[in-house]
């Protein structure tokens, strides 16, 4: 079963190749779109076809719904991916693709608003007894009110875009001067960011865990979960490593977790592959944090460990199908990690573009790439090379498989975040799995310096 017969995929780089891949394994034909900067890239090879949508930066290419949607006519794709970023978690997109009778792979534009707004989703997941982040459900309009209400909350406070993403658009404030430094730039950049300038408040909570849960959902009223990812190595908010399952929880509290996510997505009348982001502080209490409505970045660790393909049960799912397993059929098995390789500097976090003159990957280990030796790696987009994946028996079985595939890997002619996974595949806290979001900060005297 084929699901579609082409699909156009509305995005770049290791997730582009990543959805070609399996789209190609079950015989459905793709289509790629590509900006001018990435006309040689490895995506627009692969697949079926190719069209060019435009100028290198985003929003006169990938962001460029009239674009998109124009490529998925002329080839007569019948549906689109949209991956992550990009035109994935927008409404009007959505929308659009409807119009033209082509398939969106992912939920109803409805849904997608929903959460794509962190107040309006804190508001669904407080009806479903899911426990928030304490905080404001309102937006925040003005600085007099802003200080009223942290006042009310205690600092210190997260001041957050409720459309941001990416790790852009938080601040976090200690005290009421610096709620006033950053209130109006904050939103200016949530604006700038996100089109959309509303933030609000939330407590800040030191020493946390970010674990999520990657959840499936089909047009039949199915809600299943597919356990968690632990995603606390982050560096500016954003992650860099993560791994399943979570070495800070046990079965009980695992349990809970997953059964709070699965009743956050029952209340909102799912429909995709999602992820419930959950962040848990010192006393082990787990409070949710946002919904991601689409393919995540580390959706790898989860197929390691439980054998799925993510990408065909979306296409399953998109093609209206009822997902093909319960929820007590679904193993895990083994612990899988995943190290994000940046073309960045590995202490300044500075991105690095420019061409990688040789990339050798040692055997043993699964590559998401978007790039091989010879590819260029340009400013416009996010830096990421790709993602090195393993699976091992146990926890300790896969730290010692990537320490062993990050030492053998061999890429130069740019900068990249190569040395500091391998400090932290050496790290005792973090082979100790005790560590938090705060991890690189922490050991910035070991990790961070030349
Ligand atoms: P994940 O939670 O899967 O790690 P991230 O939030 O880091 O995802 O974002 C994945 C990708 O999507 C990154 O390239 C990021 O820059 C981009 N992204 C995330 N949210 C948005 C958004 N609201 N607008 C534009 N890009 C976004
Ligand atoms: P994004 O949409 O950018 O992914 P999230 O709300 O998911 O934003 O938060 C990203 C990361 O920022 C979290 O994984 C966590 O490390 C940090 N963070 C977010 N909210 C808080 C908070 N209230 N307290 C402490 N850290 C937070
Ligand atoms: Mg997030």
């Amino acid at each position: 079963m084929a699901y579609f017969k082409k699909v156009l995929i509305a995005n770049r780089g290791e997730i582009a190749r990543r959805i070609i891949r399996t789209c190609h394994r079950i015989g459905i034909k793709t289509v790629a779109v590509y900006s001018e900067a990435d006309a040689e890239s490895l995506h627009v090879s692969e697949a079926t076809e190719a069209v060019c949508i435009g100028p290198s930066q985003a929003k006169k290419s990938y962001l460029n719904m009239e674009k998109v949607i124009q490529a998925a006519k002329e080839t007569n794709a019948d549906a689109i991916h949209p991956g992550y970023g990009f035109l994935s978690e927008n409404p009007e997109f959505v929308r659009r693709c409807e119009e033209e009778n082509i398939v969106f792979i992912g939920p109803s534009a409805e849904t997608i608003r929903l959460m794509g707004s962190k107040l309006e989703s804190r508001i669904q997941m407080q009806k479903a007894g899911v426990p928030v982040v304490p905080g404001t459900d309102q937006s925040i309009d003005s600085i007099e009110e802003a200080i009223k209400i942290a006042d009310d909350l205690g600092y210190p406070l997260m001041l957050k875009a409720s459309a941001g993403g990416g790790g852009i658009g938080m601040q976090l404030v200690q005290n009421e001067d610096e709620l006033i430094k950053v209130f109006d730039t904050t939103r200016q950049t949530a604006s700038s960011y996100f089109n959309d300038g509303t933030v609000f408040l939330e407590k800040w909570i030191s020493e946390p865990r970010h674990i999520e849960v990657q959840v499936i959902a089909d047009a039949h009223g199915n809600v299943l979960h597919l356990y968690e990812r632990e995603c606390s190595i982050q560096r500016r908010n954003q992650k860099v490593i993560e791994e399943s399952p979570s070495p800070f929880l046990d079965e009980e509290l695992r349990q809970r977790l997953l059964e709070a996510a699965v009743r956050g997505v029952k209340q909102i009348g799912y429909r995709n592959v999602g992820t419930m982001e959950f962040i848990f502080n010192e006393q082990k209490d787990f409070y949710f944090l946002e919904m991601n409505t689409r393919l995540q970045v580390e959706h790898p660790v989860t197929e390691e460990i439980t054998g799925l393909d993510l990408v065909e049960l979306q296409l399953k799912i998109a093609a209206k199908e009822a997902i093909p397993f319960k929820q007590e059929e679904i193993t895990k098995a083994g612990h899988a990690i995943e190290c994000r390789l940046y073309a960045e500097d590995p202490v300044t976090f500075f991105p690095s573009p420019g061409v990688i003159t040789t990339m050798e990957l040692p055997e043993e280990a699964r590559y998401d790439f978007g790039f091989q030796s010879g590819s260029k790696v340009t400013p416009f987009y996010d830096p990421m090379i790709g993602k090195i994946i393993v699976h091992g028996l146990n926890r300790d079985h896969a730290i010692e498989k990537m320490r062993k595939t990050l030492e053998g890997m061999n890429v130069q002619g740019i900068k990249t975040n190569q040395p500091l996974l391998v400090k932290i595949m050496k790290n005792d806290q973090f082979i100790g799995g005790d560590y938090t979001t705060q991890f690189l900060t922490q050991n910035q005297g070991t990790l961070l310096k030349n």
